[in-house]
């Protein structure tokens, strides 16, 4: 008999779990007819202004709407320098040039993969020639809020306004604060692998400041003749989905962290692993471990069932399209030496115990329990600090 396969994010697993639920929110708005921004998008913008503890969410298309609608409605376009990491989706930095401004790259911290804010400074103290430093938007990557405390001191002390891309992180937390009350202004996405999923594409604007909110309400639907526009309206469908699924986003997270906890437990000694900063709490949106012999491991995973991905291979500033902004390699150090030897492993809130532990042994039987040595950088980066 062949083991079962063990899929990388399982969102057709959740559906089957919620299916009653999910199908009867469906066929209400089937019935009602209001299918975009219809009632339950009104109901799901309060629920989420509530689990992020804000005034104001404003849901959109999808994710990269949603940064770049916040980009718009503070007035950031040509001319002006944004910070953004690296290591992240490369929707990060396409927000920033979909409205005509400049990607600036800063590398992240080795042990927590989330923008390093001493880097931080350092390029926002020498900015490009004919640039105004203008904004920086932190990655929550894999579920982690970033080092909101340090960046906002630097931003504060240089007028840079802070926009969260917290794509991964819905449901986690910092110092108490929930994700999407860490930044004056918080992006986020419900693609169908991310924390909080839908069926198809949506994300949302998450704000305390009402006139801010006022405006990206408005440029999601063409600028209401004031300011420029664009359609990101979310289909009420969709909300009617992300309703149903958040009756279950708390549990479904402690799920995953149990997991999580897991291969941190098995791998503990043998690979290195994102750390989580006291006094944060992840949104365990991603599981990823490092090896230099990373291509080998997916491989050996990938012979028993089991998938994993090289997420993410690319550093934003070794992309084609980043060129016009990169200094190109060896600008950022910690980027590239994670790009080299990060891989993510199956998590997902229907992933079994007995699949958490068929992915532990192969992984283990694959580096023959010996150590691995991927953590030569930590040791000397570590000196130099
Ligand atoms: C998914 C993601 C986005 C974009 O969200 P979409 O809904 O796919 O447009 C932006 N940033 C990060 C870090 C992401 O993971």
């Amino acid at each position: 008999m062949t083991a079962s396969q063990i899929p990388l994010f399982d969102p057709q697993a959740q559906y089957a779990r919620l299916r009653s639920q999910i199908d009867a929110r469906l066929r209400s708005v089937l019935e009602h007819g209001r299918y975009v921004l219809g009632p339950e998008v009104a109901e799901l913008e309060t629920a989420l202004a509530g689990l992020a503890g804000v005034g104001h969410a404003v849901t959109v298309g999808n994710g990269t709407d949603a940064l770049q609608i916040a980009l718009m409605a503070q007035g950031i376009g040509p001319g002006d320098a944004v910070f953004v990491p690296a290591f992240t989706f490369v929707a990060t930095a396409g927000a920033v040039v979909a409205v005509g401004a400049t990607p600036v790259f800063c590398d992240v911290d080795r042990s927590s993969f989330t923008m390093d804010p001493a880097d931080l400074m350092r390029r926002v103290e020498r900015v490009p020639a004919g640039l105004t430093a203008r904004g920086v938007i932190p990655v929550d990557l894999f579920g982690l809020p970033a080092d909101y405390r340090a960046i906002s001191e630097v931003a504060a002390a240089h007028g840079l306004t802070v926009v969260a891309d917290a794509a991964q992180s819905m449901g986690g937390a910092l110092g108490g604060a929930a994700v999407g009350g860490l930044a004056p202004v918080t992006a986020t996405s419900f693609y169908p692998t991310k924390p909080l999923s839908a069926l198809g594409d949506a994300g949302a604007i998450l704000t305390d400041d009402a006139e801010l909110a006022d405006r990206c309400r408005a440029i999601r639907v063409h600028g209401g003749g004031e300011l420029a526009g664009l359609n990101s309206r979310l289909d009420t469908l969709q909300a009617a989905v992300l309703l149903a699924k958040l009756e279950v986003f708390e549990a479904d997270r402690a799920r995953r962290r149990a997991v999580a906890a897991r291969y941190d437990a098995a791998f503990a000694g043998h690979l290195d692993l994102q750390i989580c900063p006291p006094g944060v709490a992840s949104a365990h949106a991603v599981y990823a471990v490092l090896s230099e012999r990373r291509d080998a491991i997916s491989e050996a995973l990938g012979q028993q069932g089991i998938a994993s991905r090289a997420y993410y291979a690319t550093p934003l500033h070794l992309m084609p399209a980043m060129r016009p902004y990169s200094e190109g390699p060896g600008q950022l150090p910690v980027t590239e030496w994670l790009c080299a030897r990060i891989l993510a492993l199956p998590l997902y809130a229907d992933i079994s115990d007995a699949e958490a532990d068929r992915v532990c042994d192969a992984v283990l039987a694959f580096l023959g329990a010996q150590p691995d040595r991927a953590s030569a950088f930590s040791a000397a980066s570590a000196e130099s600090r």
